[in-house]
């Protein structure tokens, strides 16, 4: 066991706080991790908060963690002391059921565990996040950051990089397709980058004026004020693909109006209740695709990693201090944020 430094939320109503708690003793295929960042996804704060209404506490957030390798387990063999390494969302799964066998651990039937808010599938115990100053996982949870990236912005690929990438390509995004990113936040900029990337024509829809030219210099080609009932009207029936980011409760009816026939809208936020329901004629009428998309398996995050550094793709990041991330979740819920808060971790250990 190892005694780790960590920001923790004691119930849904307190504020972020220092923590103390004990990492797990390594096992023979487990990698610890001395976490250098650590980006800040909005799902971190749903579970702080327990806004999917199941938290247990205390929640340790944090799962676009990247770090050095401090120590290996006697069988790992993929990792060795010293080299810079990634954790996204999840820590394990059964690694025997179809869908692990195809690495698409997230879809695991006897259900993945994630970064924090689990339970380990060995001890019972507790899973903590990134907010913390290391980590210990199997290794075949364990990412391997490429060179050309930069360390210091790597870590939100992990999970708002894959969690767009991933229903991109699954829903086979190419070259000339029309596709609309809804919120421009963590998520909804690299949405935009990875769409730009398969040669699509990108369009933000944006509830902030103020995001105009800056999603213009993200490389959307066109923007859309989604609170501007004339834009959106005038953009009926054109979208091949709507990529919807937007993290909490909302009419997607006013969207969907903007798919052509066989238009797809890929949800991504977990917002419950989905109220008003979308209307039946809206999806029958033009044989519409209403889907959902859950981050992505550990091949595909290994993927879009290399993507990135082959592309040259990094997430536009305002980095702060762990005693800075209360102030942080209050700007992320106003929308203020240019797009990814990360974590340097140094501000934890001083
Ligand atoms: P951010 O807070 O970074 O961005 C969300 C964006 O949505 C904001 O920047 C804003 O964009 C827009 N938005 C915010 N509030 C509203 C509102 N009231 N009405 C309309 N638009 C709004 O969040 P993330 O990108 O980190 O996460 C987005 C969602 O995706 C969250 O619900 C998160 O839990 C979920 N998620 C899902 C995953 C999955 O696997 N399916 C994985 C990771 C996250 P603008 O100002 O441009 O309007
Ligand atoms: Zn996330």
């Amino acid at each position: 066991m190892s005694q780790a430094k960590a920001y923790a939320a004691r119930s849904a109503t307190t504020p972020l706080a220092p923590f103390s708690f004990e990492r797990r003793a390594l096992r023979d295929n487990d990698v610890n991790i001395d976490i250098l960042y650590c980006g800040v996804c909005h799902s971190d704060i749903h579970v702080a908060e327990s806004d999917w209404g199941s938290s247990e506490y205390p929640v340790v957030p944090g799962h676009e963690i990247v770090g050095r390798v401090t120590e290996v387990g006697s069988k790992v063999s993929k990792y060795k002391v010293g080299d810079i390494v990634g954790v996204g969302c999840m820590v394990d799964s059964c690694q025997h059921c179809a869908h692990c066998a195809e690495s698409l651990e997230q879809y695991c039937d006897n259900g993945f565990v994630g970064t924090y808010g689990f339970h380990d599938l060995i001890d019972g115990s507790l899973t903590y996040g990134g907010y913390s100053d290391h980590i210990v996982v199997r290794e075949e949870f364990v990412l391997s950051i490429p060179e050309a990236l930069d360390v210091s912005k790597a870590a939100p690929l992990l999970c708002a990089g894959i969690t767009t990438y991933s229903p991109l390509r699954h829903n086979g995004v190419k070259a000339g397709d029309k596709v609309g990113v809804l919120g421009m936040g963590g998520l909804g900029h690299m949405g935009v980058k990875f769409a730009k990337a398969l040669g699509a024509e990108v369009t933000i829809f944006t509830r902030s004026e103020s995001k105009i030219a800056e999603a213009k210099k993200q490389g959307a080609d066109h923007v859309i004020v989604s609170t501007d009932e004339a834009q959106m009207q005038a953009a009926a029936m054109s979208f091949d693909y709507l990529l919807d980011t937007i993290p909490v409760q909302h009419d997607l009816n006013p969207y969907l109006n903007c798919l052509k026939v066989d238009g797809t809208h890929i949800l991504v936020g977990l917002v419950e209740p989905m109220e008003p329901a979308p209307h039946s004629a809206n999806l029958v009428m033009k044989r519409r695709v209403l889907t959902g998309s859950l981050i992505g398996g550990i091949a595909e995050t290994q993927e879009v990693l290399d993507f990135c550094a082959e592309h040259n793709i990094e997430c536009d990041a305002e980095m702060i201090n762990i005693q800075d991330i209360n102030e942080a979740y209050q700007r992320m819920k106003k929308g203020d944020v240019k797009y990814r808060f990360i974590i340097d971790m140094k501000s934890l250990k001083a």
